[in-house]
């Protein structure tokens, strides 16, 4: 039985411990530093994150209407807020379906209800991390420490795993240039202020504006709306050092002033009394996400700008290639194979997350910067192509097929009057742990396969970690 702990109990760590529990031969365990609870409002899905969502929970797509209160979404019309163009319809941010609004604390509580209680650690934050010859042990707030074959770090951007699978490395997150700001609030405190035909059920809203972008649905069946605006960072702002502050009231005047439409809107979020701006941060740089039996899935990973909304989707498939690695090898020693392999196949794709998320964001709070809308449009189409071009289940298959390749191939055996290297009693397995047909190789090889265990044969392979 290997034994695995997940650090973290956001959506990417237990979503990874929802499909390993299935896997008999790991005893998994979750650690999370407070209690098991998600901030914010709703997170939205599109067709990758449901499909990997699918594996997760049983029957998600009917589980998450019924239980979550998840609505389907349609695509993100955005039109000028203000200036010479104002109220002109821009672009239409495409929406592959299905796109699925979520609430999170209800998607983070049906992910749990699936785990065992015994399995599921609350308040315990992790403080160091060693790896030893017996394993990878992990030490807490309050002292307790515990070993473990492997650790998987979901414990989000500022991720103390990551600083241990970086070490000697830059691995910080910073600024990526943006902050913003989200509120909920009864819908019937903007009808009236804003067109009807901007106020369509499972229609979403943007509104751009000099610097600033405003993004708003309704939810809970038209009841409520869920608004954000996001804007970019001032150097002023940059330097404040935390993460989360308070919005003054100069600043809030200037925001007001940005929007010449959809200001009932504005003032719906601006009036919030626990209105917080959040600076938005990114790593600038992830060398690995793997190293000594630890890995990091997750914000911890990869976290992004929520620009093209694809964080908490990217933390999904993450948790389905890893979860069918980890599947596929019987040995603890395998372990770290299978994490770069993770590695080799997620990077590639979550760093262009990083990276077109933030573009997008920084085109779409450019008023100013385009001569016309057409060069604007220009600039934001397929800007979301890769994204729905994405195949998990053609990773899946890579992932699989490059941990089948990665295992040490015999390249000969020598009959043993030539050996020099004892391996008595071995038993070899291939990538899905089935023995390896030696004796047809020792057949071909021109000597007796039947041999006792204390022979003495010499397997030559191309690697040392057959
Ligand atoms: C404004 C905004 C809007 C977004 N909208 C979308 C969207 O529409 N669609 C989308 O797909 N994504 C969206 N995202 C991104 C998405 O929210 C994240 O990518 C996702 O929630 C990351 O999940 P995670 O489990 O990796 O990290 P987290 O949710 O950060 O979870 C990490 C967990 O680890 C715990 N932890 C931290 N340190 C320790 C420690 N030392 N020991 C133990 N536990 C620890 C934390 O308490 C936390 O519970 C948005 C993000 C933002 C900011």
């Amino acid at each position: 039985m290997r034994r695995i702990a997940i650090i973290g109990g956001g959506l990417a760590g237990v979503s990874l411990a929802n499909l390993l529990i299935r896997n008999p031969n790991l005893a998994i365990e979750v650690y999370e530093s407070k209690e098991f609870s998600e901030r914010g409002a709703t997170v939205g899905l599109g067709r990758s994150a449901l499909v990997a969502l699918e594996k997760i929970l049983p029957a998600a797509e009917d589980t998450l209407v019924q239980k979550t209160g998840a609505t389907p979404t349609e695509s993100i019309r955005v039109r000028v807020g203000s200036g010479k163009n104002q109220g002109e319809f821009l672009f239409e941010i495409p929406n592959m379906k299905p796109r699925v609004s979520v609430p999170r604390a209800s998607l983070l509580k049906e992910l749990l209800a699936h785990l065992p209680e015994k399995i599921l650690y609350a308040n315990m934050q992790l403080t160091s991390i060693d790896k030893g010859p017996d394993g990878v042990s992990i030490t807490f707030e309050d002292g307790t420490t515990q070993l473990f074959d492997a650790v998987i770090g979901a414990d989000g951007i500022n991720s103390r795993v990551r600083g241990y699978v970086l070490a000697g490395q830059e691995h910080g997150s910073s600024p990526a240039g943006f902050w913003d700001c989200w509120a909920m609030f009864p819908s019937e405190k903007v009808r009236g202020s804003i067109y009807e035909e901007y106020l369509r059920p499972e229609q979403q809203y943007a509104f751009t504006a000099d610097g600033a972008l405003l993004l708003y649905a309704l939810a809970a069946g038209g009841t409520m709306v869920m608004a954000v605006i996001s804007s970019i960072e001032d150097a002023g702002q940059r330097q404040q050092g935390d993460r989360q502050r308070k919005l003054g009231d100069e600043e809030k005047e200037r925001l007001r002033r940005k929007w010449s439409v959809a200001n009932g809107i504005v003032e719906a979020i601006l009036s919030e009394p626990s209105l917080h701006a959040y600076s938005q941060h990114e790593p600038k740089s992830t060398a690995a996400y793997c190293r000594d039996n630890i890995c990091l899935i997750g914000d911890a990973a990869h976290a992004s700008t929520p620009w093209q909304g694809a964080g908490a989707g990217q933390a999904l498939e993450d948790c389905v290639i890893l979860s069918a690695l980890l599947r596929s090898i019987t040995d603890t020693k395998d372990m770290n194979k299978a994490f770069r392999i993770f590695e080799s196949v997620r990077m590639p794709r979550c760093e262009q997350v990083i990276q077109s998320s933030r573009q997008v964001g920084n085109i779409l709070c450019s008023l100013e910067k385009y001569e016309t809308l057409e060069d604007w449009r220009k600039a934001l189409e397929g800007k979301w192509d890769y994204m729905y071009a994405f195949d998990l289940g053609k990773q899946e298959k890579e992932a699989l097929k490059a941990l089948q390749s990665d295992v040490a191939k015999i390249v000969r055996i020598i009959p043993p009057k030539e050996a020099r290297v004892a391996h008595a009693s071995v038993v070899y397995l291939d990538w899905k742990g089935r023995p390896l047909n030696l004796e047809f190789e020792m057949l071909a090889a021109g000597f007796d396969p039947y041999i006792g265990n204390d022979s003495s044969i010499l397997v030559e392979t191309d690697s040392e970690e057959l």
